[in-house]
């Protein structure tokens, strides 16, 4: 119903990609309505909305803000763009669509947290989007939205838009502040974490554009009004990315907890040219898969954990009854190996061993034993790497291992793969 939608309700309306197009139809009354409020009274309506964050993690937003040592300067918002999961293409399109909308989140946020400098890192490969992003932030200079004294209040908050380099790790937020103050992106220890110690050495909060293109509506709407979307323990909406074997592939805004994948399935259109659903990812190319007896599990964050997988970054993967999963893992090796970023020797080495072996396997010349020396190296890389790359470079492998056994088995010594040579030509 259009009356669910939050994030998306806008898209479409004519400009709106514009400043005067998005105050047209109501654009940055939640910014103005925001300064009239404290940043205690802001902070109450995000807890209240039960918003979690939509970067992957889905830690309680409102919580994550609290987290900020009182009355320690200058602190710092740093905006996650740097969107790169493999299936994930959400956040591209909400910038496409409404980038005033996440500049009036970024902006409420940003005096919630009493911070004077925010920063958009956007993914090196979204160029157009961050030509966009430029636009809008100087227009909202223009406007006295942005920059000294913004709505006539003594609040100053400067936004750079910072372009990332094409690297996958930088999604992670320790990461991410690294390449902002021009080191190598690297994840750190932590603790402690960016909330105390972040940008600069300065208590910083990291968000990722959905959860913050949210606040615009919780703050002018309230808390109560979001959180009647969706169920108690998934409130609100989620913008998924749908992608792979569907007929219709895209972007589509539902309820949390009271749809399934079914439904959010059927939306897309149904897998394409009438097959049977093999398997799919429900989070994203880090997560673990699902089979066609999970279609009916809601899009809950426990519902799903309690399947086998997670909701990640909300990105879901439709596989046709003719793909071959070794294939598929093969190529997701492939991706973590080289996105690596060398910290770790369990991550660094196993995503290079995985990766030789699943082109062994792939092609047909590896040994039934080769599986167990695949199982026995993702075991000593899932919760032993410094930082979670590591950990998900094992979990599509491991699960695909371990809902299709004899597709595993059926490749060693087969000398090809077996799954395509059965394949119609067409396919
Ligand atoms: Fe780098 Fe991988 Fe270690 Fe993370 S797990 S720190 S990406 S080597």
């Amino acid at each position: 119903m259009a009356d669910d939608l939050v994030l998306t309700r806008l898209v479409g309306r004519p400009g709106v990609t514009t400043l005067e197009g998005y105050e047209r139809v109501g654009g940055y009354l939640g910014l103005r309505k925001a300064v009239t409020l404290t940043p205690e009274q802001i902070i109450d309506e995000v807890k209240s909305s039960g918003l979690r964050g939509r970067g992957g993690a889905g830690f309680p937003t409102g919580t994550k803000w609290s987290f900020l040592p009182r009355d320690v300067f200058p602190r710092y918002l740093c905006v996650n763009a740097d969107e790169s999961e493999p299936g994930c293409f959400k956040d591209r399109y909400l910038i496409d669509e409404l980038p005033h909308q996440l500049l009036e989140g970024v902006l409420i946020a940003a005096f919630t947290l009493r911070v004077s400098h925010a920063f958009i890192y956007i993914r090196g490969e979204y160029r157009a989007q961050r030509e966009l992003l430029d636009r809008c932030v100087a227009e909202a200079y223009e406007a006295g939205l942005a920059g000294r004294g913004i709505l006539g209040t003594e609040w100053d908050c400067e936004v750079i838009v910072h372009g990332g380099a094409g690297a996958y790790i930088c999604g992670e937020e320790t990461a991410l502040i690294d390449s902002l103050e021009g080191l190598r992106g690297q994840p750190r220890l932590k603790p402690p974490f960016p909330a105390i110690r972040g940008l600069y050495g300065s208590p910083t909060v990291v968000n990722n554009v959905e959860t913050l293109s949210n606040l615009p509506f919780i703050v002018l709407e309230g808390g109560a009004a979001y959180a009647q979307r969706g169920t108690a323990a998934s409130p609100g909406t989620r913008v998924f990315c749908v992608s792979g074997h569907v007929e219709r592939p895209g972007n589509y805004e539902v309820p949390m907890g009271t749809t399934t994948f079914r439904d959010l399935l059927q939306k897309a259109g149904g897998v394409w040219k009438g097959r049977a659903l093999k398997a799919m990812q429900p989070g994203g190319g880090s997560m673990q898969i699902l089979g066609p007896q999970h279609l009916d599990v809601p899009l809950d964050f426990k519902a799903v954990a309690d399947a086998g997988s997670s909701l990640g970054a909300g990105a879901l993967v439709v596989m046709d009854q003719t793909t071959c999963l070794v294939d598929v893992a093969k190529r997701l090796v492939d991706f973590y190996h080289h996105e690596s970023c060398g910290k770790c020797a369990p991550c660094r080495e196993g995503t290079y061993f995985e990766s030789q072996l699943m082109h062994r396997l792939e092609a047909g010349i590896a040994s039934e034993s080769e599986l167990a020396t695949l199982s026995d190296i993702c075991a000593n890389m899932d919760g032993r790497c410094f930082c979670p790359l590591g950990d998900t470079a094992t979990w599509f492998v491991m699960s695909a291992y371990r809902m299709f056994p004899d597709e595993f088995l059926a490749h060693c010594g087969a000398g090809r793969c077996p799954v395509r040579a059965a394949r119609p030509a067409a396919a």
